[in-house]
């Protein structure tokens, strides 16, 4: 199903901070002090929405220094033959030292693969490190900040060529999803409409949350206004519309806490992301008085890059005067701020007297499709052979760059593999080309959508 990898590399580049980070939980310690003993236990590791199995190789400084180098070549080997790719850290601040050259070498010997990382490049202190780590002859590094949680983006574009390929071998063994109809076309498995849509509603406090879920649930679920919080244990609320179940991620824990806190003036990101992750459509709830401030974009692209689909609400649209001209500006903001999620549906509603609700539910269902979509592998060539005419992709160093083939990796969000000659000379600014043609060719809009670029001939 899943990979595995390790984190390699010498003692004080940030392999525990980084485990720590993926896992999201504090399994590994985090030390200064020598002496420190760590667990090395395997970690389930997370970026976005790309799970694999993490080895931490730290802690191996601590061994008696007589037989250090031994030690930790002999435990570095372990990690690396048990792992699918190894994450080689460097320290940026520090730059390329011969202890790095020592593991490139191990590394180099073993053979398998390995994505570079130039750690503690945050600010301008790591950028001559993260140039410097080129010369280790892994390719480009992965600039990221374990301690700041920089770079996780580009650390999940790394590291996802290595769940298709797990994928790959799954499916080699027999667990294909893809079925093969009668004229050779892809027949993918449709939604399941006995199973709830996951659904949950976010946006700053007082933007109008609770009084919402109280009109569609018909009955007062949650509390609002002013007064004490409730108390609920279930994470979420069963609710029918139009004969489909939906599963709504109960916002009163939330509510709860704000209370103790005398009603959040900022809305926490914690709090932000355990809805998201539960939901597969996210509704982003605006005051349409006062939309699109930071923290509506911060939500907005925390939705992007969990992977999850995007409806927004314009709550309060009984206050706001002249409708057409709010909307048209709204409509401008939301293309310009939000480039992430390009075509995402503008609901206004009013959550007080439940007008619109109808609405934001057809939209919901309408992105929730989309999300699920699979374009067929057919379709997807001819329109590339289309793109390839009339803009293909340009010369760099002299030579041209040969894109071949697009398939489909996966639905939830639409992910897509294209085999490229040289993946690492394409410039971003083609790829972003690409993204824009397949959510227009397609009409793959409010959706987050990826494209990886694999080497292949
Ligand atoms: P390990 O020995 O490779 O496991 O390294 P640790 O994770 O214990 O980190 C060593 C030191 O580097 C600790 O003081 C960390 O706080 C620090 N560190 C880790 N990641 C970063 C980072 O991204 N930026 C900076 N500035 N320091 C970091
Ligand atoms: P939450 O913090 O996002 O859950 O927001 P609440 O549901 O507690 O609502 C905050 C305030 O906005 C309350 O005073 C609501 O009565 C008011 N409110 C919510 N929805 C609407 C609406 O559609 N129109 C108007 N005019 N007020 C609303």
């Amino acid at each position: 199903m899943s990979f595995t990898a390790a984190i390699i590399g010498r003692p004080n580049v940030g392999k525990s901070t980084l485990f720590n980070r993926l896992v999201g939980a504090k399994i590994a310690l985090v030390d200064d002090t020598p002496g420190v003993t760590r667990d090395r236990r395997p970690g389930e590791a997370r970026i976005g929405d790309l799970y694999f199995t993490i080895i931490d190789t730290a802690g191996l400084e601590e061994a008696d220094p007589a037989s250090l180098e031994g030690r930790m070549r002999a435990q570095t080997e372990a990690a690396i033959a048990e792992a699918d790719v190894s994450l080689f850290l460097i320290d940026a601040r520090v730059g390329v030292t011969p202890v790095d050259e020592h593991f490139a070498d191990l590394l180099r010997r073993v053979g398998k693969p390995v994505v570079l990382i130039a750690n503690k490049a945050e600010g301008k202190v790591g950028e001559e490190g993260v140039m410097e780590a080129y010369s280790l002859g892994f390719g480009e590094p992965v600039a990221i900040s374990a301690e700041h949680g920089q770079g996780m983006a580009d650390l999940f574009n790394a590291l996802l060529p290595f769940e298709i390929r797990a994928e790959e071998t799954d499916e080699e063994e027999g667990e294909d999803e893809v079925l093969i109809g009668p004229d050779g076309e892809e027949i993918f498995p449709e939604i399941d409409p006995a199973k709830p849509i996951k659904v949950a509603i976010v946006g700053r406090p007082n933007a109008g949350k609770s009084t919402l879920i109280n009109t569609m649930l018909g009955e007062e679920r949650l509390l609002t206004g002013p007064e004490a919080g409730i108390t609920r244990d279930s994470i979420s609320v069963d609710w029918v519309w139009r004969d489909r179940r939906i599963n709504l991620f109960d916002t009163a824990g939330m509510r709860k806490k704000a209370r103790v806190e005398q009603k959040l003036e900022k809305l926490s990101v914690g709090d932000a992301l355990r809805s998201i992750r539960f939901a597969e459509v996210v509704v982003l709830m605006l005051d349409a008085t006062m939309p699109f401030e930071k923290q509506d974009l911060q939500i907005a692209d925390l939705v992007a890059r969990e992977g999850r689909a995007l409806v927004i609400a314009l709550n309060k649209w009984d206050l706001i005067e002249d409708r057409q001209k709010a909307m048209a500006d709204l409509r401008e903001m939301a293309e310009r701020l939000l480039p992430q999620v390009r075509g995402v549906p503008l609901v206004p509603l009013s959550g007080l007297t439940g007008s619109g609700i109808d609405k934001l539910m057809t939209e919901l269902m309408k992105v929730y499709a989309t999300w699920n979509r699979r374009v067929p592998t057919a379709a997807l060539n001819k329109w590339l052979a289309g793109v390839l005419e009339h803009h293909p992709p340009p010369a760099v160093s002299g030579r041209r760059i040969k894109l071949r083939y697009m398939t489909q990796h996966k639905a939830r969000p639409p992910t897509f593999v294209a085999f490229c000659s040289r993946p690492e000379a394409l410039p971003e600014a083609y790829t972003r080309y690409l993204v824009n043609g397949l959510r227009e060719a397609f009409d793959l809009t409010a959706v987050p959508l990826r494209l990886i670029m694999r080497k292949g001939e």
